[in-house]
């Protein structure tokens, strides 16, 4: 069976190195959000299938630990080729199902391959380290060995990269692996997966199992999953955090977000506004690293404000398949609804919608679920809108005396995930820099995304656990260190 696109056909599950029918009862029919044309049949997995995908990895993973390091890169260098040649049809891909533009998703596939490419570098990140003569004659060693089974799960906003900020290194380092992609975007998985099936992998190192929440709890209860690493929104991260801890399994949860931008009046206004207008309007909001609260900062507020405005004002929302689009539809009719709501809360409370995309229709496409860009200016700090994630195509505008009273804003939020600054001031960048608690700060940079070979996550109620995604911090979470002593008695080489 290949993967599946038939949207009245339930997709299948990829197990034991071949693809699965799935025994489910429960389904998801999920839709086009340009379109709202019939996309997949979605079978929400249960604790027998999850258990299946667990013991094809579990069998898996004695034989593909002792592959030695060099030999387990090398299928990863041939996914790096398959997904190089099939960027195009990838990126389609992610378009159809999320509705950012075929533009963002390409960016997003470069991601997705430049985290194959970091994990290509195993055999020089995974190795320990050693010091004779920690005594006379004894000396010790540091060695990585691979957990076992683990768990990934992903969520709806980046279905071609996210699953790559783990994969790659989670095998490399010697592990087998069950993903659970998101169940509102699992087709782009299909195909990865389709291309993983052609690298020579061998069978049960990876598993992909469709299903929600009770597919993860499956999973995270399994005895034999040894880890689980968790994208998705704070409330279900802390849930999966806390189920994870109580099993006593290692756990790195990246939850939802709430990112500020401080514009300073000695900013480049119009660079701070095109760039900051990528940030909270790019991929329709639904970036976790997206802007969603600017504060403007003195005199900064007037020239901001008119600008941005003009910078959203000239988005083009519409299909993503389609030339010169700059802003696709949210993710679900449910998504747009959401959305509309929340911007009547903050115009409720007091704010003005200087731009106010709720009602956006867009010809052709009259089932889309698509929002104008919005602009709440002058939100009170005391709307309940001021830190909530509101997951869509909404800036609001606030505004604060100096940067003392702008960092303040950032220290009240629950959330962590990125703080940035606009500024031509050296030191204020520095102060900004030092005091932000956000574990992605931006200077003059709209998405401060940490490129594969740094560490990935948030701060706060954005990340429940220790060690981040990606690069060295991957090798960290992927790998359990042994600590070995050793004294061989001298007198015992002298019969040689
Ligand atoms: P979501 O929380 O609804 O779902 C994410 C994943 O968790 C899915 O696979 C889903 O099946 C599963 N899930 C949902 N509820 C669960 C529960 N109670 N227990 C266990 N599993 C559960 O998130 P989403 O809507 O798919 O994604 C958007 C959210 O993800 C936003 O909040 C966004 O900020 C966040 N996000 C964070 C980062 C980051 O790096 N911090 C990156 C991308 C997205």
């Amino acid at each position: 069976m290949s993967a599946a696109t038939d949207p009245s056909q339930p997709i299948p599950h990829y197990i034991d190195g071949q693809w699965a029918a799935s025994r489910a009862t429960e389904f998801l029919d999920l839709v086009n959000p340009a379109t709202a044309e019939g996309l997949a049949r979605v079978p929400l997995a249960g604790a027998a299938e999850v258990g299946a995908a667990v013991t094809a990895a579990a069998a898996a993973f004695p034989e593909w630990r002792r592959t030695p390091p060099e030999d387990r890169i090398q299928p990863l260098f041939k996914l790096k080729q398959l997904l190089e040649e099939e960027l195009e049809v990838l990126s389609r891909t992610i378009t159809q199902e999320n509705g950012k533009t075929v533009a963002e998703a390409r960016a997003e596939m470069r991601r997705a391959i430049e985290n194959v490419e970091v994990a290509c570098g195993i055999p020089s990140m995974m190795q320990g380290y050693n010091l004779e003569d920690v005594a006379r004659g004894i000396d010790e060693i540091m060695i990585r060995q691979p957990l076992g089974v683990v768990a990934v799960v992903t969520p709806s906003n980046f279905p071609g990269m996210i699953p790559f900020w783990f994969l790659p290194y989670a095998i490399a380092t010697g592990n087998t692996l069950v993903l659970k992609p998101s169940e509102r975007v699992p087709l782009t998985m299909q195909k990865a997966f389709a291309l993983l099936h052609r690298t020579g992998l061998p069978r049960g190192v990876v598993n992909l199992v469709n299903g929600g929440r009770a597919a993860v709890e499956a999973l995270i209860d399994h005895p034999q999953v040894r880890a689980v690493s968790f994208v998705g929104s704070t409330a279900a991260a802390r849930a999966v955090y806390a189920r994870a801890a109580a099993h006593g399994k290692r756990a790195q949860c990246q939850g939802g977000a709430k990112n500020h931008v401080v514009i300073l009046p000695d900013a480049e206004m119009e660079m701070a506004a095109r760039i900051v207008n990528d940030s909270a309007f790019g991929c329709a909001g639904q970036r976790c690293l997206a802007v969603s609260v600017a504060v403007t900062v003195g005199s900064a507020q007037r020239e901001f404000r008119e600008a941005i405005a003009d910078a959203a004002k000239a988005l083009k929302v519409g299909n993503g398949l389609d030339e010169g689009v700059h802003m696709g539809p949210v993710l679900t009719a449910q998504s747009k609804s959401r959305i509309e709501s929340l911007v009547g809360v903050g115009v409720k409370d007091g704010a003005r919608a200087i731009l106010d995309g709720r009602g956006t229709r867009i010809a052709g496409y009259e089932k889309g679920s698509f929002l104008n860009p919005t602009i709440l200016d002058g939100l009170p700090p005391e709307s309940a809108l001021t830190d909530t994630e509101i997951f869509g195509p909404v800036l609001s505008l606030t505004h604060a005396r100096d940067l003392d009273e702008a960092i303040g804003f950032l220290e009240r939020s629950a959330h962590g995930n990125q703080a940035s600054l606009f500024t031509s001031s050296g030191a204020a960048a520095r102060r900004f820099r030092y005091e932000a608690k956000a574990g992605n700060i931006g200077i003059n940079i709209g998405v401060a995304a940490p490129m594969a070979y740094f560490p990935f996550s948030g701060w706060k109620d954005s990340f429940f656990g220790v060690v981040h995604a990606q690069g060295r911090d991957a090798i960290e979470f992927y790998t359990e260190k042994k600590v070995v002593v050793e004294r061989w008695a001298a007198e015992h080489s002298r019969k040689f």
